[in-house]
Order: C-alpha cells, then sequence, then structure tokens
C-alpha cells in the first residue's frame, strides 16, 4: 500500500476548481469576519461547519476512508489561499489532519476504519499532543507515563499549548510506555485519545496572536484506554511516529532517525505557506499595488521554496532539509516584513481598525511552532554537511 500522501496527484482542472473555491469561500466568508474573531478571541463554529461541507477535515486523508487525498502540493495551495486572509483558522484542520495521518501512516487496519471516516467529516476533530510544560523542544523529555494495566493502559500526566484542545475531542497523544528506556525514545509511545473520563481540559492559554484557535492545557488522571488504541499496536514506535515518521514518509527500516524533536514532525506541516502569505497579505494591506508588484517578488521565491519541497514530498522523496529551508526563509522573512510593514503605516499600522496589528502579533509563533527556527537551522546544516553541502 502507498504512503499516505505520497505519491498523490490531481488533474490541473480540478486543482483550478477546488482553489477558486477556496478562493470564493474565503473572500465571502473568512475575511470579513477575520479581525472582529481574532480581537474577541472567539471561536469561529460556523467557520468549522463550513469547512466541514468543504471536506476540508478530509483533506490529505484516503478517499477510502472518505477524505479528499490531496497531494501535498495542493494541500499547501489551499492553505496558502487562506492564510493571506486569516492564518488561525488554518491551525483548525492543520492539526486535526496531523492526528488524521498518524493513524493513516501508522495505524492498525481496525484503528483507521474505526477512526478515519469520523475525522475525514470533522464528526471528530482533534490534534497533536506532545508538548508537556517541561518538555517542548527536548520531546524525549515528556513525563507523561501510560502503565499496562491488564488488557488496557492507564495514563498520567500534563499537556500544554495543545491546539484544538478545547474544542477538538480526540488526539493523538505521546507518552513514556517504558520510562526508563535508554535510548529514550524507545520507551515512547502514541495512543488515540478520545476526551472521556480521566481526561480533562486544565485552562485555555492566552496569547499574542493566533487567536480564536484554542490553545489548551490537557491534564490525565487516571485515564483508561484499550490497548486497540495505542497506534500500530506496538510501544516504543511513538517517538518516530509523532516525529519523523509523520513527514519523510517511508523509512524502510521503521527507525527513528537521529534528529532533535520536530526536526521533521512538521515537514508536512512546514508545507503549510502561512508566513509568505501573512507577508503578502501585509503588502496588499498596504493599499499601494506598486509597492506590494515590488515586494511581491521576493514573496513568490518564498512560495517556490514551499512548494519545490511539497513537490519532492508528493514525488515520495526525503524533503525535511527542503521543508526546513522553507520554513526558515518564509517565517523569518514573515516576521521581519510584519515589523517593517508597521513602521511603513505609522499610526496606521498600529491601529485596532488595520489588519497590520494582527500579522504583527501573528508572525512570532511561526519561529516557534512546528520546530522552532533554531532547531531547523541545526536540521538544515546537519543535511548540508552530510550531503557534503558544506566543506
Ligand atoms: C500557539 C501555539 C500552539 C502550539 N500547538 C501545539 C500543538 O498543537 N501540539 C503540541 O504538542 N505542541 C504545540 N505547541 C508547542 C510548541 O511545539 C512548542 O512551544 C515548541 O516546540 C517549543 O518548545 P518550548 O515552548 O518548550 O520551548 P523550548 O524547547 O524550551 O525552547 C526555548 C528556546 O530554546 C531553543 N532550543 C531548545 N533546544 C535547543 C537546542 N537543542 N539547540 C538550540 N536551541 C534550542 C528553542 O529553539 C527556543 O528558542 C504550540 C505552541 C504554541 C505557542
Amino acid at each position: 500500500m502507498s504512503e499516505p500522501l505520497q505519491g498523490r496527484s490531481i488533474d490541473p482542472a480540478d486543482e483550478a476548481q477546488l482553489l477558486s473555491t477556496i478562493d470564493r469561500w474565503v473572500e465571502r466568508e473568512v475575511k470579513p469576519i477575520a479581525k472582529e474573531f481574532d480581537h474577541a478571541d472567539r471561536y469561529p463554529t460556523e467557520t468549522v461547519e463550513q469547512m466541514k461541507h468543504l471536506g476540508l477535515f478530509g483533506a490529505t486523508i484516503s478517499p477510502e476512508y472518505g477524505g479528499l487525498g490531496l497531494p501535498a502540493g495542493t494541500y499547501a495551495k489551499i492553505v496558502m489561499r487562506i492564510s493571506q486572509d486569516w492564518m488561525a483558522v488554518t491551525g483548525i484542520f492543520n492539526s486535526h489532519l496531523m492526528l488524521a495521518l498518524a493513524i493513516e501512516k501508522f495505524g492498525t487496519p481496525e484503528q483507521k476504519s474505526a477512526w478515519l471516516p469520523r475525522l475525514a467529516t470533522g464528526e471528530i476533530r482533534g490534534g497533536l499532543a506532545l508538548t508537556e510544560p517541561d518538555a517542548g523542544t527536548d520531546l524525549q523529555g515528556i513525563r507523561m507515563t501510560a502503565r499496562r494495566d491488564g488488557n488496557g493502559y492507564v495514563l498520567n500526566g500534563t499537556k500544554t499549548w495543545i491546539s484544538n484542545g478545547i474544542e477538538g475531542s480526540c488526539f493523538a497523544l505521546l507518552v513514556k510506555t517504558d520510562p526508563d528506556a535508554q535510548p529514550r525514545h524507545k520507551g515512547m509511545s502514541l495512543f488515540i485519545a478520545p476526551k472521556q473520563e480521566g481526561f480533562r481540559v486544565g485552562r485555555k492559554l492566552e496569547k499574542l496572536g493566533y487567536k480564536s484557535i484554542d490553545s489548551g492545557e490537557l491534564i490525565f488522571e487516571d485515564y483508561r484506554l484499550p490497548a486497540d488504541n495505542l497506534i500500530g499496536g506496538v510501544e516504543g514506535q511513538g517517538f518516530y511516529q509523532a516525529t519523523g515518521g509523520l513527514a519523510l514518509g517511508p523509512d524502510q527500516r521503521g527507525r527513528p532517525r537521529r534528529r532533535h524533536r520536530r526536526g521533521s514532525a512538521a515537514t508536512r506541516r512546514r508545507l503549510r505557506p502561512g508566513p509568505q502569505d501573512v507577508r503578502q497579505t501585509d503588502l496588499r494591506a498596504s493599499g499601494d499595488p506598486a509597492q506590494a508588484r515590488r515586494h511581491g517578488h521576493p514573496g513568490a521565491r518564498r512560495r517556490l521554496l514551499t512548494l519545490d519541497a511539497a513537490t519532492k514530498f508528493d514525488s515520495g522523496e526525503r524533503c525535511d532539509m527542503e521543508a526546513g529551508m522553507a520554513k526558515l526563509f518564509a517565517t523569518e522573512s514573515a516576521l521581519e516584513n510584519s515589523i517593517e510593514s508597521l513602521r511603513i503605516h505609522g499610526g496606521y499600522g498600529y491601529s485596532k481598525e488595520y489588519d497590520i496589528e494582527r500579522l504583527y502579533r501573528d508572525a512570532p509563533l511561526l519561529c516557534i511552532g512546528e520546530g522552532t527556527n533554531e532547531m531547523q537551522r541545526i536540521i538544515i546544516a546537519k543535511q548540508l554537511i552530510k550531503q557534503g553541502g558544506i566543506a
């Protein structure tokens, strides 16, 4: 069976039609409400219903499970279109699709048929729960445990900063099944964790930007799961499943690659072209088409980096370095550009009446989330050295 997401293609006419539908929806439904919802930090319930209707919660899930089965390149273009007007809303389906991908790529046949159809329709929505209060970049330092108990597991611990944590109902949950294992990743496992007794939201986390999508602290106290919820049914694969494996496609040996947290976890997520589109919106918001055109050229290059990484991903090639480069370049540019834009617009840039201040608040997250930019630099450097690109 082919790897989920990889080796896919789409007829150009179908892609154009899909993107035009997305454009129309963004123009009519997303753009008009973005500022108001962001300022109120209000969850866009109606937008989520529309996203269900558009099939976005199943965008990358295979058609056999009810999804659209889109290639990464098309998916990246969709996120690009939406991010131009409201970046935060893309996190609602993007985090969700990471959960779906973990199940589709590593789950047992029973897990796939039990969960994927309901994830594809958006009936169940969720995300990826990896980060803990004391373990972000160094994921192998997590403390949450799952202790075997009869036919199931008892889980205890806390996760933090989990996107969709409050509104979502199911998460891919990274835990230690063997806290003493050495190397540490060998004791880590990934579970499908629906909200039920023993699983509660601690609190909603307040943020500088990236508003409206909920970021939650999740608390697990004697939370019981059947062994059927262990993704793939084998302990000790969780680190690989939650990081390298989710992004890079086939590692025939099934071994975790030697890489720091999310060094690749986010490869697919890094195909999200949000940052360069924050940049583009920024320029459009300047109301000066000539200036937008002039500055638009480097923006186009950033897009090419993203689409190049997506194309590699679709062809089944390893692309963590390319995706890391696209992420690093685009997000640093987005941050720099949001500050410049604020300066260029003077008082108007600082005003809540315009979008510049929102872009200025949203941009820093791009350098932190989905593998910090410091980690991207390390990954890129290691790959370049390995490939003999640096003497
Ligand atoms: C809005 C938001 C949404 C998020 N959504 C999710 C989610 O859905 N699921 C989830 O699991 N997590 C999520 N996160 C958590 C996010 O992935 C982490 O914040 C991120 O991985 C960084 O971890 P940390 O915050 O613990 O910082 P740390 O790991 O403590 O890093 C602090 C600084 O040290 C640097 N650093 C750390 N280690 C090294 C190293 N070895 N070499 C060089 N520099 C290093 C980092 O680059 C960073 O600059 C989210 C975070 C935010 C803010």
